[in-house]
């Protein structure tokens, strides 16, 4: 049996994603920046998938460029703040993604100032102590925190930072990596200036994704070359990836209800089976508070000895079943995860994150509570 708990890494592509994407392949191959009639029908497909993805956040077309994926986006978007906003200080936590912590440490050697806004001993932000920060000076700044943490499955309160960054002109950047596709959200409702997103988070094809960039915030180039992307991100496009991720979102937010619901039930029964197995366990960050968590991911602390932690690794994986270790570092000897490592661990035992999608069964889960319990006995 093959098991994926994996999809906060990626997902499995859906059926009619690689139909559109194919399509797009065998009959769409001109140059969407030629003006003959191949890259006409390039260019319209692109358009409309522009449209459609807009649609979804309800913004305009033009406020969505396309990228490689999420780490283009969060690496543009910062370094544009501060290349051409005039940005000194980025506020940001130590629980974001490497795709956010590597650059900020890169624009740090720029003489960029850097803020880490406090966590809780549950990784949630301190919206006071932001609030403070968004004050500190008179410099121009970012708040930079991402919407759901791609370890421990943590939300922010987008709202109410949107507030703290409008009340302080502050500008605000979500990485919403983990949380597009999974979760609606209406950029008219909520302020922010820019966002991340990666279509292989939600069933869409690795090597696309897209930055929303609100209207007007931002007109220099941050890849030069063409005049694709509105000049701001030169190089021919992606077309078959492109459709695929506009064909993936669509899928993802029609069926968001459903699979939901669905997923939320696969994540209760998770925890159930899992604390019958091991009553001691616990979960890093809010993992099993309904509320104020991703329904797709769940972090264990498992009551088993460090050294242990590979053997199960390796029985797990022997079993066909994919999670991730995303483990503090307890032995010194690995770079543990520094999500787990930055917020107050209640245990010394090691974690492992399992995140879900509606692919996933529960049998599937009953084969994965099987291989820990034969694994609890050794
Ligand atoms: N940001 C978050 C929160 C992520 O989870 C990831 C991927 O794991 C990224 C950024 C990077 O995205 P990509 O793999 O599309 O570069």
């Amino acid at each position: 049996m093959k098991v994926y708990f994996d999809n906060a890494a990626t997902t499995k592509l859906r059926e009619e994603v690689i139909e559109v994407m194919m399509e797009a392949m065998n009959s769409s191959y001109g140059n969407p920046s030629s003006s003959h009639s191949f890259g006409r029908t390039s260019r319209a497909l692109i358009e409309s998938s522009r449209k459609e993805i807009a649609k979804h956040l309800n913004v305009n077309p033009q406020e969505i460029v396309f990228t490689s994926c999420g780490t283009e986006s969060n690496n543009s978007i910062l370094r544009s703040a501060i290349d051409f906003l005039d940005v000194k200080t980025i506020i940001t936590s130590k629980i974001e993604h490497y795709a956010i912590l590597n650059v900020v440490d890169f624009l740090k050697t720029k003489k960029i100032r850097v803020e880490y806004v406090n966590i809780d001993d549950d990784g949630n932000i301190d919206l006071e102590h932001l609030r403070s920060l968004a004050k500190i000076d008179d410099s121009k700044k970012i708040i930079s925190l991402m919407y759901v943490n791609n370890e421990i499955g943590n939300i922010l309160d987008l709202a109410e930072v949107s507030q703290i960054c409008q009340e302080n002109s502050v500008l605000f950047h979500t990485d919403a990596v983990q949380a597009i596709g999974h979760f609606k959200i209406d950029l008219k409702q909520i302020k922010i200036d820019f966002l991340s997103a990666s279509a292989h988070k939600f069933h869409g094809p690795k090597g696309v994704g897209f930055s929303y960039i609100r209207k007007n915030v931002l007109s220099e180039a941050f890849i030069l070359g063409g005049q694709q992307e509105r000049g701001l991100r030169a190089g021919t496009e992606a077309v078959h990836n492109i459709v695929g991720m506009s064909k993936a979102l669509s899928i993802s937010y029609n069926n968001l209800e459903k699979e939901f619901i669905y997923i939320k039930e696969l994540k209760s029964y998770f925890v159930s089976k899992l604390k019958s197995i091991f009553p001691n366990t616990f979960f890093n960050g809010n993992s099993d508070n309904s509320i104020k968590n991703s329904y797709l991911i769940i972090n264990v602390a498992l009551p088993i000895s460090s050294s242990k932690i590979d053997l199960l690794n390796f029985q797990l994986d022997l079993k066909g079943i994919a999670c991730s270790k995303g483990s503090a570092c307890q032995s010194g000897a690995a770079l543990g995860s520094h999500v787990i490592k930055n917020i107050e661990s209640k245990s010394n035992w090691p974690s492992l994150r399992f995140s879900f999608s509606s692919y996933n069964t529960f049998k599937e889960i009953d084969y994965l509570m099987e291989t820990l319990r034969s694994f609890e006995k050794i």
